[in-house]
């Protein structure tokens, strides 16, 4: 049903029609409009932004042209590593990096990113905290796409398979005075925590974690039910990765998996990037889970959007296949992926058969939510306009148009 709206079609008249916004400065009020495709319900949509917000929704005229794009929320990945030959961590990153990085994932709509620290000594990671926090501090430009960072480990399980690609030399218990200090050098933006609840320490941590905001998860760990509940108690709320950082032979009753599968009070982060997951587990814990409670991310690594061959990277040696997995030869366990989360979208219908609303949404709405990102993460009014133009023919999405905070960020 294509509604009128008699507000949109005088406003419509007078606004500033197309992207480019005036070089003036002095001008008061920044208006455009974009038309597209709900994501939601396919039908046409006009949203106007104001001053980098969503201002007003409606519906289209009749008689108007048809949209030709899907129009989304910019896309939300929280658990990023690196990407296009780039790692966060250390203070190799510079802010060509960065600026590389993070224009590279507007180029395929990912508006929004948590980088994510993976296993370090406690040096390494208070660097790569005070490098990345100095970077955005420099340019509040690229600092919209990043609303803070995800800490995955060391406080994580030390056994073999759970531990995944981290080095068990710096695996270690959840230390909360050397979390503060990498938190204060994080400029206080170490928003979500993946940790192992079965650790000594780990209920006080969680705690501690909540009394500041940050969103716990549960991950590469081999704690069982008591250990899940007791966590999901203090106030852990997603499962990360669920599926992986997970030994391959698990005892059939007592694991990791079932209590987090069977809670309704975790939300399950997936990597869906066809190597993480099979499509059986996809679609199992997608219907234990449901569109609301299932989040996409990519875990991308620094030899994502780089070539298939032998890598060295921190003094481990990985390859990437010429499929596109990336294997830790030493341990013969994935080491992260090298696929975006728009890949994840395009799989999570072909698996589970979703509807391309709730493939977005779990790669949207829920993340928002998740992080508590108030300001993004839906196309409402008054959130901030981040917003995406895409075409999503033969299963495939490909991003035309990206918006950051009403800015038009890319576009082919
Ligand atoms: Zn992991």
């Amino acid at each position: 049903m294509v509604k009128h709206t008699i507000y949109g079609v005088v406003l419509f008249s007078v606004i500033f029609l197309g992207c480019e916004k005036p070089d003036d400065k002095q001008q008061s009020v920044e208006k455009m409009v974009l038309k597209g495709i709900s994501y939601l319900d396919d039908l046409p949509i006009s949203v106007i932004v104001e001053d980098g917000f969503i201002k007003e929704i409606s519906r289209s005229v009749e008689g108007e042209e048809e949209p030709k794009y899907y129009l989304a929320p910019g896309l939300i990945d929280h658990q990023v590593n690196g990407y296009l030959s780039h790692s966060f961590i250390g203070d190799g990153l510079d802010h060509d990096g960065l600026k590389e990085i993070t224009e590279g994932f507007w180029e395929k709509g990912i508006t929004t990113y948590l980088p994510t620290l993976t296993t370090q000594t406690g040096e390494v990671l208070l660097k790569s905290f005070e490098n990345i926090a100095q970077l955005l501090e420099d340019d509040e430009h690229l600092a919209q796409s990043i609303p803070g960072f995800h800490l995955e480990g060391p406080f994580i399980s030390p056994e073999a398979g759970y531990r995944g690609a981290h080095n068990l030399e710096w695996i270690r218990d959840p230390n909360w005075e050397e979390f503060e200090k990498w938190y204060s050098a994080s400029g206080n933006r170490i928003i979500e925590v993946t940790i192992a609840p079965e650790l000594e320490g780990a209920m006080d941590f969680i705690r501690k974690c909540r009394e500041k905001d940050i969103v716990v998860a549960i991950g590469h760990t081999a704690a069982l039910t008591d250990d899940i509940n007791e966590a999901i108690e203090m106030g852990a709320t997603v499962s990360t990765h669920l599926g992986n950082g997970c030994a391959n032979t698990i005892h059939r009753h007592h694991n990791p998996l079932w209590p987090q599968l069977a809670d309704d009070r975790l939300t399950a982060s997936i990597i869906v990037d066809g190597f993480h997951l099979t499509r059986e587990e996809v679609r199992t814990f997608f219907k234990a889970k449901g569109p609301e409670n299932t989040v996409l991310v990519s875990d991308l690594t620094r030899l994502s959007g780089m070539p298939p061959g032998r890598y060295e990277d921190f003094g481990q040696e990985l390859v990437m296949t010429e499929e596109g997995a990336i294997m830790l030869l030493s341990e013969n366990v994935l080491a992260g992926a090298s696929f975006l989360i728009t890949r994840g979208i395009e799989n999570v219908i072909k698996f589970t058969g979703c509807t391309l609303g709730q493939a977005i949404d779990m790669a949207t709405k829920n993340p928002a939510r998740l992080l508590n990102l108030h300001d993004r993460g839906e196309i409402a009014v008054g959130k901030r306009a981040d917003l995406i133009l895409f075409e999503f023919q033969d299963g495939l999405l490909d991003v035309k148009k990206t918006l950051v905070g009403g800015d038009v960020v890319f576009e082919k």
